[in-house]
């Protein structure tokens, strides 16, 4: 089957540090693929070149056989391309409910007036929606308040409900549960969970192995800038050259 993205033969530099190098890397659709490193392994910079944030010096993407590469972050969204990063974007004077419309607002209509969200006359289906997902996260007692106040966990599990909102084809997400108690991080897992049984091809970057074994399909290794592994998480977990260069310290 034809891979949702492909990240072909990419390679990035910054002022001659390698940040990634050789990069060639298959997502098959409607999986959950887990991108792991230790610190500065360059999946951060993976990510920002599959969504139009940085360029890559050599190499290409391809999103469902079309390539990327070269186009801006935001026409790659409207592909239907999705991202949650490192740092949550959110908008910190609208509401948890006005965060989560905005983004299924531009989608349907294009570029967004904020004014137009502080306005009570809401599309009911938007509305509906976007309280659904606030109830899936564990957010629906705060629909009302403003978003800037909540805790960074918070957000970044804001950050995936506007997400999830544009029904992405493709979902990027950049350590979704940095910075959140256990019992938020298990809640984010299930929602994520119950995302792929509808059919939604994830990446997934992250450094917390809980949350990579209970989701991800297929494990990539990056270290140093390469791939370094490939497989299921029992093959990746067993494979020494992750040991050394990943859970050596941790396990
Ligand atoms: P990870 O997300 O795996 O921790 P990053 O992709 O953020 O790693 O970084 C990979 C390497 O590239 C690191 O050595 C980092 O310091 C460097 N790097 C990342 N972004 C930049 C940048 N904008 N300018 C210069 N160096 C960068
Ligand atoms: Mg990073």
């Amino acid at each position: 089957m034809e891979p949702v993205l492909h990240v072909a033969d990419v390679q990035k530099n910054f002022a001659g540090l390698k940040a990634l190098a050789d990069i060639d890397l298959k997502i098959a659709p409607g999986k959950t693929h887990a991108i792991i490193g230790p610190n500065g392994a360059g999946k951060s910079t993976l990510l920002n070149v599959c969504v139009g944030r940085l360029s890559p010096d050599e190499g290409a993407v391809m999103f469902n056989g079309r390539v990327i590469t070269g186009l801006k972050p935001h026409q790659i969204n409207q592909l239907g391309v999705a991202r949650v990063f490192q740092t949550p974007e959110i908008f910190p004077d609208l509401t948890l409910l006005q965060n989560v419309m905005a983004p299924a607002y531009a989608k349907r209509d294009g570029p967004i007036r904020l004014n137009m969200l502080r306005g009570l006359d809401h599309d009911r289906d938007i509305r509906a929606e976007a309280e659904g997902i606030l109830a899936d996260l564990g957010l629906a007692e705060h629909r009302h308040e403003e978003a800037g106040w909540l805790s960074r966990g918070d957000k970044r599990r804001l950050e995936l409900a506007m997400c999830l909102v544009q029904h992405p084809k493709l979902l990027l997400l950049d350590e979704p549960t940095a910075g959140m108690s256990r019992l938020d991080t298990n809640r984010t897992i299930e929602l994520l969970k119950k995302i792929k049984e509808r059919g939604m091809t994830k990446v997934i970057i992250e450094h917390d192995m809980h949350v990579v074994f209970s989701l991800a399909d297929t494990v990539t290794v990056l270290a140093g800038g390469r791939i370094i592994a490939e497989g299921t998480p029992e093959e990746v977990r067993r494979d020494p050259r992750v040991q050394d260069a990943y859970l050596g310290g941790a396990h």
